[in-house]
C-alpha cells in the first residue's frame, strides 16, 4: 500500500514553466525544510537535482502535519500538483519557476541527526567526509563530478570501440609488475608462503596480448601501488591502458591525440586541435627545468653560463669550475614580489636542498637599465648585456640558479612554478597539451650506482641509439613519450621492445642479471621466442583527467570510496585484522607491528 514509489512521473530536478498543472509523483531525499505555520516549504532532492515543495495547511491538513516532522535526509514520496511561483521565481534553480502543491505523502525512511550536512557546502574533516562518504557523495556537486568521471569513461571507450581496440581484462592476482613501487601482495592459501602481487600496471599482459594477435587492446583497469601517498595519489588507482601491434610512436600517439579531442569535447565541450605540440625531453629541461612543462605561462629558464663566466660571484665560480651551469628566469612586472616574499622563496628553496636563490631587481639608470638588491653589485658590471639577453626590463626581477645541470632543473622549476602562482600569470580556463619524447632510455641512480629505467624496462630504444647500448647507454634515447596537460603528466608510453635479444641487454644494463630475468619475466621473455609483432601502448592516468577536468584539486574528490594519506578507508576502516583461523590457513604468523602508534 502505499504511494507507489517506484512509478515516479518524474526527477525532481525535470520540472520546468512548461509542466504547471500536471499531477506528479515524486521521491527522494529532503534537501531542506521551513516551517511558515500554515505552510511548510521542503527542498526535495535526487541525483537529477532539487525541486520546492509546498505544504498548505489549507489545502491537505493531514499532510501539512506530517511535513511539519521533516528533517534533512528523511526518504520521502510525495503526489502532487505543478505549480507556478509567480514572481518568487528562484533563479538558481532549473526547477526555479515551479513548485509542487503535495496532497500526499509517504515517509519511506527517516534519517538521524546527520554528522555531516548535505545542504551546505562546509567542507568537514576528511576523516569524517570518508567515515560517511555516502552522505558526502549526495551532494550534489559530487555527483557532477562522478557523472562527468561516467562521461569522460563512456566517450573513451566509444572511442576505443570505434577505432577497432578489444577491451580485454587482465589479472588482479598476479606476480610483480615492473613500474617499480612496492606491491600489494596477497598470500596464497594452496601454495602456502607464496604470494600473488596486485598489478601495478597491466603491462606485461598486454604486451602478451599483442603477441596474442589482438592488435589492438584497451581496458579501463585498477592498478595497485604501495606507496606513500600525496593528494594527486591513490594506493588503487584507474588507468586507461591500452596497446597497439605494427605501430611506431606516431601512431599511437595520433591514437591517443583522437581519444583526448573526445575527452575534451565531451567534459568540457572544448575544440583541441590536433596534431598536439611534440617537445624533445631535452627541449623541455632546458626550457622549464622539468620534463612536464607548464606551457601556459612564460618565465623560461635562460642560460647564461657564458655571460656571468667573468662575473666575481662565489656561487657561479664554483658551479661553473665544477662543470655545471648557471641559469636565470625572468620575472616580469614583479613589483609584487616584496622582500618578504622573495626571503620566504629562498627559504623555501632552501628546504628543498638549494643553497640560496641569487636575485636582482631590474631599475631604470641613468642610460638605460640598472640592478637593486640581491647579488646587484656582483652582475651589475654586465647588466646591459645580460637584460638584453635575458629580456629583463625595469620593474622585472631576474632570479639565478648556479649548480649541476640537474639541481639547477630542479630548483628553477620549483621558483618558476611558485612565482606563477604569486604573480598570478597563469591565464584561466586554458588547456595547454603536448607531448614529451626522447627521454632517456636510462636514468643513473646516485644512491645505488647503477642504471634504472626511465619508463620500465620494456621500453625501446630509438633504432639510431642502439649501437650506444654499449657504448654510452645514458646517451640512448627511448621510443617514449608522455602527454602533459597544464604542466601534469597524464600518459605515459612507449614502444616496446619485441627482440629478446635486445630485451635481454636491457635487462643487462639494468643489472636484472639472467637468473632475476628468468625467474621475474620469463614468461615474457619466452613469449618473444614464438613470434613477437612490434607495438607499443600507453597508460593514461584516469583519475588524474577526472580531477582536472572537474576542476578539483584531489585525487579523493574523483573517486567514490577513496583511502586517506595513511592508506586507510575510514569508512569500512579498511586495512582491518583477521581472525587467528584465517592466518592458520594461511600459514602465515604475524609479527607485532614495530611501532603501535602506526
Ligand atoms: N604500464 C605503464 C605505466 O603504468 C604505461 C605504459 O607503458 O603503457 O606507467
Amino acid at each position: 500500500m502505499g504511494i507507489p514509489y517506484h512509478k515516479r512521473t518524474h526527477k525532481c530536478g525535470e520540472l520546468r514553466g512548461s509542466d504547471v498543472g500536471e499531477e506528479v509523483r515524486l521521491a527522494g531525499w529532503v534537501h531542506t525544510s521551513r516551517d511558515h505555520g500554515g505552510l511548510v516549504f521542503a527542498d526535495l532532492r535526487d541525483h537529477t537535482g532539487l525541486v520546492q515543495l509546498r505544504f498548505n495547511v489549507d489545502h491537505v491538513p493531514g499532510v501539512h502535519e506530517q511535513a511539519q516532522t521533516l528533517h534533512n535526509e528523511d526518504v520521502i514520496v510525495i503526489e502532487g500538483t505543478v505549480v507556478s511561483r509567480g514572481d518568487m521565481v528562484n533563479p538558481k534553480l532549473p526547477t526555479g519557476e515551479v513548485e509542487v502543491e503535495v496532497a500526499a505523502m509517504d515517509v519511506l525512511s527517516r534519517a538521524d541527526p546527520l554528522p555531516l550536512q548535505v545542504n551546505d557546502e562546509f567542507e568537514a574533516n576528511e576523516d569524517l567526509q570518508l567515515r560517511h562518504r555516502y552522505l558526502h557523495l549526495r551532494r550534489p556537486e559530487m555527483q557532477a563530478i562522478f557523472r562527468l568521471r561516467h562521461r569522460v569513461g563512456r566517450a573513451i571507450r566509444e572511442y576505443f570501440h570505434e577505432h577497432g581496440f578489444v577491451e580485454i581484462e587482465t589479472p588482479f592476482l598476479t606476480k610483480s609488475t615492473p613500474e617499480g613501487a612496492r606491491d600489494y601482495l596477497v598470500p596464497s592459501r594452496i601454495r602456502a608462503g607464496a604470494f600473488y602481487a596486485l598489478p601495478q600496471s597491466p603491462q606485461i599482459f598486454k604486451q602478451l596480448l599483442m603477441i596474442a594477435g589482438f592488435d589492438r587492446y584497451a581496458q579501463i583497469v585498477r592498478c595497485f601501488r604501495d606507496e606513500d601517498l600525496r593528494a594527486d595519489r591513490q594506493p588503487e588507482f584507474t588507468q586507461l591502458d591500452m596497446e597497439m601491434a605494427f605501430v611506431e610512436r606516431e601512431d599511437v600517439m595520433a591514437a591517443v591525440e583522437g581519444c583526448v579531442q573526445r575527452i575534451f569535447k565531451e567534459a568540457l565541450d572544448i575544440e583541441i586541435e590536433l596534431p598536439l605540440p611534440i617537445m624533445p625531453e631535452q627541449e623541455a629541461m632546458e626550457r622549464f627545468g622539468i620534463d612536464r612543462p607548464d606551457t601556459r605561462f612564460g618565465m623560461e629558464l635562460q642560460d647564461v653560463t657564458e655571460l656571468v663566466r667573468e662575473v666575481d660571484f662565489g656561487a657561479f665560480r664554483e658551479a661553473i669550475e665544477g662543470g655545471g651551469v648557471v641559469k636565470c628566469l625572468v620575472a616580469k612586472n614583479a613589483e609584487a614580489l616584496t622582500r618578504k616574499i622573495l626571503d620566504g622563496l629562498a627559504e623555501e628553496v632552501r628546504g628543498i636542498d638549494a643553497a640560496g636563490l641569487p636575485y636582482v631587481k631590474v631599475k631604470s639608470g641613468d642610460d638605460g637599465v640598472t640592478f637593486a638588491t640581491g647579488i646587484a653589485k656582483f652582475v651589475e658590471p654586465i647588466c646591459g648585456q645580460l637584460c638584453e639577453q635575458v629580456g629583463a626590463e625595469p620593474g622585472d626581477v631576474i632570479f639565478f640558479m648556479p649548480g649541476t645541470f640537474r639541481d639547477v632543473c630542479k630548483y628553477l622549476h620549483y621558483v618558476r612554478t611558485r612565482l606563477a602562482t604569486i604573480l598570478d600569470v597563469i591565464p584561466k580556463g586554458r588547456w595547454d597539451t603536448l607531448w614529451v619524447v626522447d627521454f632517456p632510455l636510462l636514468d643513473w641512480d646516485e644512491e645505488e650506482e647503477r642504471w634504472v629505467s626511465t619508463h620500465h624496462p620494456f621500453t625501446a630504444p630509438l633504432d639510431e641509439d642502439l649501437a650506444m647500448l654499449d657504448s654510452d647507454p645514458g646517451k640512448v634515447r627511448a621510443k617514449a613519450y608522455d602527454l602533459v596537460l597544464n604542466g601534469m603528466e597524464m600518459a605515459g608510453g612507449s614502444i616496446r621492445i619485441h627482440r629478446r635479444e635486445v630485451q635481454q641487454k636491457v635487462f643487462s644494463l639494468l643489472g636484472i642479471g639472467p637468473e632475476e630475468a628468468q625467474e621475474k619475466f620469463e614468461f615474457l621473455l619466452e613469449a618473444l621466442r614464438f613470434g613477437a609483432p612490434p607495438h607499443g601502448g600507453i597508460a593514461f592516468g584516469f583519475d588524474r583527467w577526472a580531477m582536472m577536468l572537474a576542476g578539483v584539486e584531489s585525487l579523493r574528490d574523483v573517486i567514490a570510496f577513496p583511502k586517506t594519506t595513511r592508506a586507510i578507508c575510514p569508512l569500512t576502516d579498511a586495512p582491518g585484522t583477521v581472525s587467528q583461523a584465517q592466518l592458520d590457513e594461511l600459514s602465515l604468523s604475524v609479527k607485532p607491528p614495530p611501532n603501535k602508534d602506526v
